[in-house]
């Protein structure tokens, strides 16, 4: 059994651009904890007042998860732990002569005594203390020991490897990793980087040669090319190594949706395990092979993990693709209507155009002569923008009579026309549905100011996903117009 100490609230949201308000962190613990992390760092208790808060409401939950600040060998870094009421410090001191002389300007005896007071200092307070050295990977050897023994005799309760720019290598790792856990009568923990894609690889190496806790993200998410990915370890560990972790891994996939949307970072298509297209088949031939046996060409089911098969249709799809697609979407058809849809599908595959499971509903519609209705109506759109003011816009949806709803007005802000118009979208919509923009671009398809626009968006609900392009001269009104096809294929 493998500890998982999370830390998407701490290094994850020190990934450029991400900053999280209180009540977010807190709704991000509670999915960490509910899918048995057995740690959470949520966060540095110095840092803020609002990073305090959020550390507080999620002390004061009383989660299953053991509660963990970031500090560092600082008195002042313990005491605002303290205030958060956490169970635990991740206590951090460089070992490395680079990070010693340079950030520190400290002598490895200074930071030595530094790191040891500070331990004493939270065990005398009845804190759980993970010591760690930070820049391990680059430490002198007899140094990094030194200070773990140490700090273990004054009461460390486990001590963590820190490989802070990424530079291990799966075998110098699991070297490493042996040697250190052999001398260290408490838990190692190993904290990993992936600059060279290899964080997942070295830390699996990190817990075979002994570590027995491994610091990890939602989505790898952190500093620079980010931390180890929660989700490839967990399920690595499972499948290819018969390890075990206290995760839940049927949740992974929801965790991770939600951690992309508060963080403002969608999760690239081909990521491993939580990536739309981790359990997604175009080619003909891979698609024969599934309908014969899934595991031809999937390492794992997809329910798993709470991901979902994807049978995309495109220029690569044959007949069986698309007959194995609508048995999985419960859609049967006449033999002519099959093959007027096959016919369609290869047309725009040959396009380049993708097409998603709402696509396929409406050419199906089409095909059958049924009318597509819309639900939703944009009635009324102005926007106000221009020098020394904040560009606001207004919006007026109506509903089709089935829907049984009242028009909607709504108005918002942005940083710009087309942010406010769509941003005035979204407040409408939220109460409608829950649908997100994940993807929004704009290219120009001539030249001048009264050429083409043409918009691509990307709305998703839950796991449908669709892509609208609309292009017209006018950029406002092609988001906007684009957002509400999207929005009434989704609904
Ligand atoms: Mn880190």
């Amino acid at each position: 059994m493998v500890k998982i100490l999370d830390t998407t609230l701490r290094d994850g949201e020190q990934t450029p651009g991400v900053s999280l308000t209180p009540h977010e962190k807190l709704e991000i613990a509670l999915k960490l904890d509910d899918l048995g992390v057995d740690i959470i760092e949520a966060g540095s208790a110095i840092t803020s007042k609002g990073e305090r808060e959020g550390i507080n409401s999620i002390t004061s939950q009383g989660l299953n998860a053991e509660i963990c600040s970031f500090a560092r060998a600082m008195t002042i870094d313990i005491d605002y732990a303290l205030e958060c009421n956490v169970d635990s410090v991740h206590l951090v001191t460089p070992t490395s002569d680079l990070h010693m002389k340079y950030k520190l300007r400290k002598s490895r005896e200074e930071t030595l005594k530094c790191a040891l007071d500070a331990t004493e200092y939270a065990k005398d307070h009845g804190l759980i203390v993970e010591l760690s050295a930070e820049d391990a990977t680059r430490s002198d050897i007899n140094f990094l020991m030194e200070l773990f023994i140490k700090g273990v005799e004054i009461g460390a309760d486990r001590i963590c490897i820190c490989d802070t720019v990424g530079i291990l290598t799966p075998e110098r790792s699991y070297d490493l990793f042996k040697k250190i856990s052999e001398k260290i009568t408490v838990p190692v923990s190993a904290h990993c980087h992936n600059d060279f894609g290899m964080a997942t690889a070295n830390t699996i190496s990190a817990i075979r040669g002994g570590a027995q806790e491994c610091h990890l993200t939602i989505n790898g998410i952190g500093e620079r090319a980010g931390n180890t990915s929660l989700e490839e370890v967990v399920m690595a560990l499972y499948t290819l190594y018969d390890i075990k972790t206290n995760i839940k891994t049927e949740k992974l996939y929801e965790v991770s949706r939600v951690v992309s949307r508060l963080m403002k970072l969608p999760v690239p298509p081909n990521k491993a395990i939580v990536g739309d297209n981790a359990f997604a088949h175009e080619a003909g031939i891979h698609v024969d092979g599934l309908v014969k046996n899934t595991q031809t060409y999937e390492p794992i089911s997809p329910e798993i993990v709470g991901n979902k098969r994807r049978i995309i249709l495109g220029k690569h799809s044959g007949k069986a693709a698309l007959k194995y697609k609508l048995e999985l979407m419960e859609i049967s058809l006449s033999r002519e209507e099959f093959e007027r849809v096959y016919e369609r599908i290869k047309n725009l595959g040959d396009l380049g155009k993708y097409i998603s499971d709402v696509d396929l509903k409406a050419i199906i519609k089409e095909i059958k002569g049924e009318v597509i209705e819309r639900k939703i109506y944009l009635e009324e759109l102005t926007v106000v923008s221009g020098n020394k003011i904040t560009p606001v816009a207004s919006i007026r949806l109506n509903f089709s009579d089935d829907c049984k709803r009242e028009q909607l007005i709504e108005t918002s802000f942005g940083v710009g026309p087309v942010d406010a118009a769509i941003n005035a979208m979204r407040k409408a919509l939220s109460s409608v549905a829950d649908i997100t923009l994940e993807g929004y671009h704009v290219r120009s398809i001539d030249s001048g100011t009264d050429a083409f626009v043409e918009v691509t968006v990307k709305l998703r609900r839950g796991h449908e996903v669709v892509e609208v392009k609309n292009s017209q001269e006018d950029i406002i009104r092609a988001s906007v117009e684009a957002v509400m096809e999207g929005i009434n294929m989704l609904i």
